[in-house]
């Protein structure tokens, strides 16, 4: 029976556009309904807590694992994001050069390159369909302005000599004088990998507690409402509501990204929009958009832009800002004039994960027997594939190259107390709206952009 403030099965279908189509029954797995005792207890029953049990139990199998979710699996960003499997890290490369040297930049570039095939090959091996398909990011230049940024990037990934990123002509059907493509991306549909993984995570013997509320966590025990669990080591995988647990208050800052997905589109209109199956697109405007054509020819069109919320709070109705959506729709309808008045079907929204230096983290403490991995912004779908591989060596002592790359125990700065946190994130926010028409108006690279990227490290 669902607690009060507890999401009965139907309403989940209603999350977003993947849930609404994943092939799977969302009533709710048993609660916790007592004390238990595990080896692992696993806090978070999205992609970074379900990857780390899938390689845990892989190198052991005979670890006993349990996770802790609130609400269903693939309940957060995991069921909710915008598809795009790519090798993308919140810090780039000359970022991560500046801070760790070139050889630890281009280790974790490699990473995250090889992590794209990983999660195509092991839901491949788990006979879990995602709809994969590797077609790669179209970004486009719409202006003089982002045409420079486009060639920036190109020449900048040709330097370090990892990314076979290439510069593309004029695309006219977005309006764009050039482009630049990264064939490191697939599209997939996030819902079918998550609740997938669970399923094939309780084939080999992980138990999966549902609407089961965390309420705090210590060293080798996770306090819930329906009992208390003993265990050797925590796992705390909550990304964006870690902000509503005591223990990792501070740690991350939830921001809001909101999606919309229309109705179908024909096949011959696709060919005019120039966007292949498994494609996802993006453009070098400063307030991030994202989009991929879905397997059954849709758009899954999303972008930031929806305010941070006082305290870090997350609430349901924060998923829908009718403002963003109407923005959204707005911003398709100038990329691609020829989709007309076609149908939003669709609108969502959720969480994702800020650090304070914008650095994404997987870390473990053995005197404490705690991990945890977060931090990913919006490059979560495949950074958490290598979150769950680098803690589970961590956590079973397995010596790896993963171990040697630079997020490893990166310690992040917590984030400063209300008001601080809501000003700086709204000025954040508001300031890389301004930059985008400071750059339409001026046809210069923005200076408040320069100034906004200096403070997250970009
Ligand atoms: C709209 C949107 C679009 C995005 N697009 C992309 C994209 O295209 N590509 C990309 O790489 N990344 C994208 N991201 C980011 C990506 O989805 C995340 O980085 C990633 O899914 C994080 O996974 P996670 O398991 O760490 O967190 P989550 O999936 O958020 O999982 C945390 C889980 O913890 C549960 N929980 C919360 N509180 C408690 C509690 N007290 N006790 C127990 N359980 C609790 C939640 O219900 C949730 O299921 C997007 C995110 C959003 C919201």
């Amino acid at each position: 029976m669902a607690g009060p403030d507890l999401i009965v099965a139907g309403d989940y279908r209603t999350l977003s556009f993947w849930h609404a189509t994943v092939p799977d029954d969302l009533s709710p797995r048993a609660s916790l309904d007592r004390d238990l005792e595990v080896d692992v207890a696993i806090i978070g029953g999205g992609l970074t807590g379900l990857w780390t049990a899938w390689y845990l139990k892989e190198r052991d199998p005979a670890l006993s694992i349990a996770v802790i979710e609130k609400e269903i699996v693939g309940f957060g960003a995991s069921g909710r994001n915008g598809g795009w499997c790519s090798a993308l890290f919140p810090r780039s490369t000359a970022s991560l050069d500046r801070s760790y040297g070139r050889d630890a930049a281009l280790a974790m570039r490699g990473a995250m390159i090889a992590t794209v095939d990983e999660v195509g090959s092991a839901a491949a091996s788990a006979e879990i369909e995602i709809d994969y398909v590797k077609g790669g990011t179209l970004s486009y230049a719409r202006s003089a302005v982002q045409l420079a940024a486009a060639r920036a990037e190109v020449a900048a990934a040709a330097e370090y000599g990892v990314d076979p990123l290439e510069l593309r002509g004029p695309q006219p059907a977005a309006g764009a004088i050039g482009a630049s493509f990264d064939p490191n991306c697939a599209s997939i549909h996030p819902a079918k990998l998550v609740r997938g993984l669970a399923r094939a995570l309780e084939e080999r013997g992980v138990v999966i507690y549902e609407q089961t509320e965390v309420l705090d966590f210590a060293a080798r025990t996770v306090t819930t409402a329906r009992g208390a669990v003993r265990c050797d080591t925590v796992v705390v995988a909550l990304e964006g509501y870690g902000a509503t647990m005591r223990s990792t208050k501070r740690r991350v800052l939830p921001l809001y990204s909101l999606m919309i997905a229309t109705e179908p589109l024909e096949d011959s209109l696709w060919d005019e929009i120039g966007i292949e199956h498994g494609q996802t697109f993006a453009d070098y405007r400063h307030l991030l958009i994202y989009g991929q054509r879905t397997a059954d020819n849709r758009f899954a069109f999303g972008g930031r832009g929806a305010r941070y919320h006082w305290g870090s709070s997350i609430k349901p109705e924060y998923d829908r800002s009718p403002r963003v959506f109407e923005h959204l729709r707005k911003t398709l309808g100038e990329l691609f004039p020829m989709i007309g008045d076609v149908t939003v079907t669709h609108r969502w929204g959720g969480p994702i994960g800020v650090a304070r230096d914008w650095h994404a983290s997987a870390s473990f403490d053995p005197a404490t027997g705690i991990a945890w991995a977060g931090g990913f912004v919006g490059d979560g779908l495949s950074t958490t594939n290598l979150a769950g591989r680098t803690l589970a060596d961590l956590i079973t002592g397995t010596d790896s190259e993963l171990l040697r790359l630079p997020w490893v125990n990166h310690a992040s700065p917590l984030w400063e107390p209300e008001p601080l946190r809501f000003l700086g994130a709204n000025a954040g926010l508001a300031a890389m709206s301004i930059a985008d028409s400071e750059e339409r108006v001026s046809g210069r690279p923005s200076v408040t952009a320069k100034f906004m990227g200096r403070l997250t490290g970009h």
